[in-house]
């Protein structure tokens, strides 16, 4: 019988998009009717489970599923018999404890014996009980940001991304608890089989990864800049220098990263670079 790897992901919500698509971008071709619990993609031996979030680390915990994406949030709050495998760089936030506009706030210690209403206790009472706090946990599934506000709890502790929600419904962010982001989880030791196809998928992930992370470069210099051009972006081995037909210049192509592209952009103009062309990389192997 053929060996396939079980990914757990969202069935809907804020991870679904991003978890198909990174599998996408790996080359699997994923037939996902709506509504469906199981697929398999048609060029690459992995079973697709779509689940509830909150159930993913329970699923591999019980080996029913070999490997999910999760938000670190649930991978914590769970705490099930699982790994981190890799983390994934999408759905970003951060949980956060937020009270009322109108409280004055001057510190942890002004949440001593309050009432929290979070869908993270286990968390929560964990960061509490750090900060030497007592106060009331009041668990609820959904909805949390109207808890204050109905008289449930006089504070929230809540998933946190722009901090609209908050504002619109008259809460203040006061505290962070955890930053969060999507992630692979594993389980138990896999088989043999299983492992290598985890490896592949691994290798893919990553050349997606560093491929959004990075950008071809190609710019035209004098040829007495080249030496200190490849100081700043000497690409995955080195430049690659084309002589232009314009004397004594060169047409000189890399890679840079985006995390300090404008800092090198403006050290290459200083250096003479012009006619600066950047481009995407569709995928990047080291
Ligand atoms: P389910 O029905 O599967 O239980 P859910 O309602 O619990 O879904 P979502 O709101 O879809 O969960 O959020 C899933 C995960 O996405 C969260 O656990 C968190 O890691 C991340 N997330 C939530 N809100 C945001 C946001 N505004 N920005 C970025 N990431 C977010
Ligand atoms: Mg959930």
């Amino acid at each position: 019988m053929k060996t396939y790897l079980r990914i757990a992901i969202q069935k809907s919500g804020r991870l679904q998009e991003g978890s198909i698509d990174l599998l996408k971008e790996s080359g699997l071709t994923i037939s996902n009717g709506r509504g469906q619990l199981k697929t398999q993609a048609l060029n690459f031996p992995v079973e697709i489970l779509f689940l509830r979030d909150d159930d993913i680390p329970q699923y591999i915990e019980d080996r029913v599923a070999d490997i999910g994406i999760v938000g670190e949030n649930i991978f914590v709050e769970k705490n099930k018999n699982t790994t981190l495998i890799k983390r994934l760089d999408f759905a970003k936030c951060r949980l956060s404890i937020a009270v009322p506009k109108s409280l004055d706030y001057h510190g942890l210690s002004s949440l001593q014996g309050k009432n929290i209403a979070t869908s993270y206790p286990v968390i929560v009472r964990k960061y509490l009980k750090a900060n030497n706090i007592e106060a009331g946990i009041h668990e609820i599934s959904g909805s949390v940001e109207i808890a204050p506000g109905i008289g449930l709890a006089d504070a929230i502790c809540d998933i946190v991304s722009t901090g609209s929600t908050l504002l619109s419904n008259g809460l203040k962010e006061v505290e962070i608890v955890m930053q969060s982001e999507a992630i692979m989880i594993g389980g138990a030791e896999l088989t043999q089989e299983k492992q290598e196809i985890l490896d592949r998928l691994l290798f893919r992930l990553e050349a997606v990864n560093s491929a959004k992370n990075n950008k071809y470069i190609l710019l035209n210099c004098p040829n007495d800049a080249i030496e200190k051009i490849t100081s700043v972006i000497p690409g995955m081995k080195s430049p690659t220098i084309m002589p232009l037909s314009k004397k004594n210049w060169s047409s000189l192509h890399s890679v840079v990263n985006e995390n300090d592209f404008w800092e090198k952009i403006d050290q290459l103009k200083s250096f003479g670079a012009e006619g600066i062309l950047v481009i995407p990389i569709e995928k990047m192997i080291q």
